[in-house]
């Protein structure tokens, strides 16, 4: 399977419109592997986008997609949804003459909680969804085909106070490869039901200090932040719970106010079968 990180950043991208810290001035003068825009991925041969990000679209186009056949969230937090206007972008027809705006449709996977927080009746990304995506609504366990790859749906909860499974990840099978993308809120993620993987794109954690050793957040808030959130440790540990070949982690943070190099330092402490992903990152499993 072929799979492709679009993009590898979070809810907050780097760099970070209006921040003026030394990683995102750097990342403004140096491009590439410095910038990350929103967490999306996607998987060739079948045409499969996980994730919508704002930035979706200009993820799409540098990254040569000709087709999206198939789109999956993970759950509906803005930075994984507020790009879905891409979906009817990618209906208009191509050939001239036009005979109408509603050329075709692309079916979208998403639990009943995005569902409903995306409200097809009446909100603005409902709108945007109304009229080219089809929706299928799914729950925790289904299984179903995408062309020549089976997906199967794991959800579980957010935090330990939601009583809905509103958070999914998704085990993609094609060829005989096993690939599992869970690219967010993996602090519930029950990693006992992961089989044996080729791949894991993986959210990455939350830093709670800079590599220079000083505080990214006051103690009070870093410990509100972890009644719901994982930290780089516990994802590490999560990954290292599962019979994994290759782990690639992605929802990488402007917040957490680390460089490429940084990044490629601390790869090399984890051992070869963990990495950080950056834009653009191509994978053959
Ligand atoms: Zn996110
Ligand atoms: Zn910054």
């Amino acid at each position: 399977m072929e799979v492709t990180l679009l993009g590898s950043g979070g809810f907050s991208p780097t760099p970070r419109p209006t921040c003026r810290c030394a990683v995102c001035q750097e990342a403004r003068e140096k491009g590439g592997k410095h910038v990350r825009k929103g967490n999306s991925t996607f998987f060739h041969g079948d045409n499969i986008l996980l994730d919508t990000p704002e930035s979706v679209m200009q993820l799409l186009n540098e990254n040569g997609v000709e087709s999206v056949d198939a789109v999956l969230f993970s759950h509906f937090h803005p930075d994984h949804t507020m790009g879905l206007r891409a979906i009817s972008q990618m209906c208009l027809p191509d050939d001239t003459p036009f005979d109408g705006w509603e050329n075709s449709s692309i079916d979208v996977f998403m639990s009943k909680h995005t569902r409903d927080r995306l409200d097809p009746e009446s909100s603005v990304p409902g709108y945007l969804l109304r009229n080219n995506a089809d929706i299928k609504v799914i729950e925790d366990g289904d299984e179903f085909s995408i062309g020549e790859t089976h997906v199967t749906a794991i959800g579980w909860e957010e935090s330990s106070e939601s009583e809905r499974k509103d958070v999914f990840g998704y085990l993609l099978e094609r060829n005989g490869s096993k690939v599992f993308a869970s690219p967010d809120e993996n602090k519930n993620l029950p990693v006992n039901r992961l089989p044996k993987l080729d791949l894991w794109i993986k959210e990455c954690g939350l830093f709670r200090k800079a590599p220079d050793g000083s505080k990214l957040r006051t103690d009070g808030f870093w410990d509100r932040m972890m009644e719901t959130e994982l930290s780089f440790e516990q994802s590490r540990k999560q990954a290292e719970e599962v019979d994994v070949d290759r782990v690639v982690f992605t929802e990488i943070e402007e917040v957490y106010r680390r460089r490429p190099r940084d990044y490629s330092s601390l790869s090399n402490e984890l051992g070869d079968d963990m990495e950080f992903g950056y834009d653009g990152l191509h994978m053959e499993v």
